[in-house]
Parts: C-alpha cells; structure tokens; sequence
C-alpha cells in the first residue's frame, strides 16, 4: 500500500538538506555574536499554553492541531515557538536570575491552514526571544538583529517594516477608536470581523478576506493614539536604530496577528516574485503580559519569527550561489572488481583525516564511475588500476587543473591532505 505525505507537510529531500543545513548555520553564527543561546522546547505542550483567555488570533482559534492524548490530557502541536518559550521561562524561573535572557530556537510548529507555496501545515521558524528588559535598546536590538540576518543571507530587496501599537492605555484607546471607526461599516465586514469588532477590533486589520475593504484601508492608526510615554518609547527605539544605520519603514496599519503585542511591532517582507501574499518572511514585536499570563511575575519580552521555508525560496530566487554546492574532496575509480579491499582501506584511511570521500558501490564501468565522479564534484579522482597498484602506486588527478600524478601507495593521504589543506600531515 502506498500512503503520501500529509497534506500541507513536505519532505526534506537528501539533495536539498544541505541547504537547511546552511541556513541553520548561518542562524548559529549570527546569533552567537550577538550572545543569543539556544533553547529546545517540546512539539508538544498542554492546550492552555496556546488557548489562553485573552488570546483571539485566528491561528490559535482555528488552525491550531489539539488533541486528547491515551491518557485524555489536553494537548496542542505548537503553532508557534513564543508561548512554548515563555512557558519553560516560567517554569525554570529563569526569572529569578533577574538577567535579560536572549535564547533563539530553530524548529517545527503546526498550523491547520489552507497549504499553498510559502504556506504549509508544518512548518519550520527561526525566532529570538529576549525577556526581561523594557528598554528600548532590546526592541532595536531584535530588528537589528533581523536586518543582519537577512543581508547576510544576500537578500537585497527587503523592507523592516515598523510600528508601534504603545502600552496598555494607547492600545484601549486605539481599540475604542477602532470599534468607532468599524460600528458603521458592521453589516459590510466578514463574518469574523463581525465578532471582532466587539472582542478585539485590532484583529480586523489582519483580516485576509476584508484586507481591502474601504473602512480597513482607511482605518485610524495606533500611532495616532499613542500616549506621551509610549511615543517616547517608539521614538527611542528609532534612534536607536538610526544609530546603528538600520533601514526600515514606517507602517502605520501594521497590528502583527497575534493578540499578545505592546509597543514594537515589526515584520521583515521581501519583494520576490512568485510569493504573492507570502513575501512576509518574518515578523516580531514586543509583549507585556505573556509571562504572566502563563503564571510567571509581570516580566516584558520581546520576539521575532522567521519562517525557514520562505527564507529558503528566497534566497534560492535571489541569491541561489549562496548555497555551496555538493562536491567531494575524492572519488575512487576503480579499474576491476579485484581492488575492491583495497578502495575500501583508501576511503578509510582519507576519510579518517576528514577528507570527504566517495566510490562506486554498483559495480559500475569504468566510464560510468568518471560520469559520477564529475556529477557529485568530486575535487580529485584516484584511479586505482591493476597494473599500477601492483607497481606500488595510482594515479590522482585533480579535476580542476587536470594535472595528473603517479602517487605512491603510502603516501596517498599525505598527499592529498596536502594539495586540500595546504599542508602536510
Ligand atoms: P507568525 O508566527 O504568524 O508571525 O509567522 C512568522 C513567519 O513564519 C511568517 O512571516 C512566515 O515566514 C512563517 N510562517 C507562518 N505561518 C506559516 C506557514 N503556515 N507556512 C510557512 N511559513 C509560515
């Protein structure tokens, strides 16, 4: 019988892992200069650290993945890495440290969405979370942080795009003012936004199917509602930024769809074609209340969340000779089958001074292993012949200059740590 993937899921293919595997170092190497750690929390947490009350974002409402396990717990495939952090956060108490903890976290979430390109059911998010600070030099830290990695990645045309929804008392009165602002137009919105309206009328912005409705293209916008302090604070968080020559835009409408934010909110969109809606390839901002929400004291945060799979198309549409490409330092020719022990000890032998090494294990011709040798780049050929081997040694040849040697036996590795590292063992 055979049974395909899940629907909405994808398979990472052998050819097509290295570039997973590059991205995921390039996201190491940048988050180690910036003195982020990694934190690994489980696929899986109990409901109510997704379904808390407050929490009216579609994701968490409609696309989530629930489930009673054998034993009749409650539980939810994570949808998004924030929540799952600030619930080991409070468990750990690392709050007790009274320190800014910085983590980073690369791996899976789960969202019951319609599947199209860019938009899958499983899905993988590089994201940073620095909790405890409500300085503003943290907020730029986070988009500076995002800016670099997406040059470093080689994307050129990418936007940060940044707004402000303020504190607690800015955003109740935003909310009034939106609620004013929709009450007349009730009848004309979605059916959700309908019940947005009353619950959480920020949502409406966010809305996929009115997105070009007049009243949400002409809504007021946080900034106009911010009080002194929370203007403050965002125009802080710009100069800073401005300090460090980070280019952004302002985004007067940009709410971010999840319910938890205060101040900063910011998204990362790239302008590839063929994206479509789906050029968002990050997105972030600041949170009061998550910590203490999932039972932790009142601590602030601050995030962001880059989908992998969207930076993987991206690079791969703008700057596809950043992947390397597969090569071997060495492939093995043999010349007849009687050679084989002895191809096996040389692979050995070179691959024990990490010399990446390949030969054929289908008793191909001599012609069909010359044709994989050049297929998977193989750096250097060893023709391992009869004749020759009797004689004590092989030939080497390097396929870039073509220059071909006679190599004794015993001195195959040495040589060829040599022509590869430049130096001798
Ligand atoms: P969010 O957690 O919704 O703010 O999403 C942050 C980033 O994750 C988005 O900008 C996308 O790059 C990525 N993302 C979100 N949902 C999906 C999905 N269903 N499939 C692929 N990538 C996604």
């Amino acid at each position: 019988m055979k049974i395909n993937r899940v629907k909405g899921t994808y398979d990472v293919l052998p050819e097509e892992s290295s570039k997973w595997q590059q991205l995921e170092q390039a996201i190491r190497d940048l988050t180690k200069v910036y003195d982020f750690l990694e934190i690994r929390t489980p696929m899986m947490e109990y409901s109510d650290v997704f379904h808390r009350e407050n929490d009216l974002s579609d994701m968490v409402t409609k696309e989530t993945y629930d489930f009673l396990d054998r034993s009749n717990r409650k539980l939810t495939l994570r949808p998004e890495g924030t929540a799952g952090v600030i619930r080991s956060y409070v468990e750990h108490k690392l709050y007790a440290e009274q320190s800014l903890k910085k983590v980073y976290y690369i791996g899976p979430n789960f969202r019951y969405e319609r599947p199209q390109k860019g938009r899958y059911r499983q899905f993988s998010q590089f994201g940073i979370e620095a909790i405890g600070s409500s300085d503003p030099m943290i907020d730029a830290e986070v988009i500076m942080l995002s800016y670099d990695f997406i040059n470093k990645l080689g994307l050129k045309d990418v936007k940060v795009r940044l707004n402000s929804l303020g504190d607690k008392l800015s955003r109740e009165a935003y909310q009034s003012a939106l609620k004013a602002h929709f009450e007349p137009h009730r009848k004309t919105l979605c059916s959700d936004c309908q019940v947005r309206i009353d619950k959480n009328p920020l949502r409406i912005l966010d809305c996929k199917v009115d997105a070009k409705h007049e009243a949400v293209l002409h809504a007021p916008t946080p900034i106009q509602y911010l009080n002194e302090s929370s203007k403050a604070y965002f125009d802080q968080v710009i100069k800073y930024l401005d300090a460090a020559d980070i280019s952004y835009e302002l985004a007067p409408r940009l709410v971010r769809g999840l319910d938890y934010y205060s101040h900063t909110v910011f998204e990362v969109e790239a302008k590839i074609e063929g994206f479509g809606a789906q050029n968002v390839l990050g997105g972030g901002g600041r949170y009061e209340n998550l910590v203490e929400e999932l039972g932790g004291p009142q601590t602030p945060g601050i995030g962001v969340a880059f989908g992998m799979e969207r930076l993987l198309m991206a690079i791969e549409m703008e700057n596809p000779s950043w992947f390397n490409q597969h090569h071997l330092d060495v492939y093995i020719i043999q010349f007849n089958d009687a050679l084989k022990k002895e191809a096996v000890k040389i692979a050995h032998d070179l691959r024990a001074q990490g010399i990446k090494t390949n030969m054929n294990y289908l008793n191909r011709s001599f012609k069909a292993q010359l044709k994989e040798a050049l297929r998977f780049n193989a750096k250097h050929m060893i023709f391992l012949g009869e004749d020759e081997y009797k004689k004590g040694y092989v030939a080497i040849k390097n396929s870039e200059t073509e220059v071909q040697e006679n190599i004794k036996i015993e001195e195959i590795v040495s040589y060829l740590s040599k022509t590869i590292y430049g130096e001798e063992l």
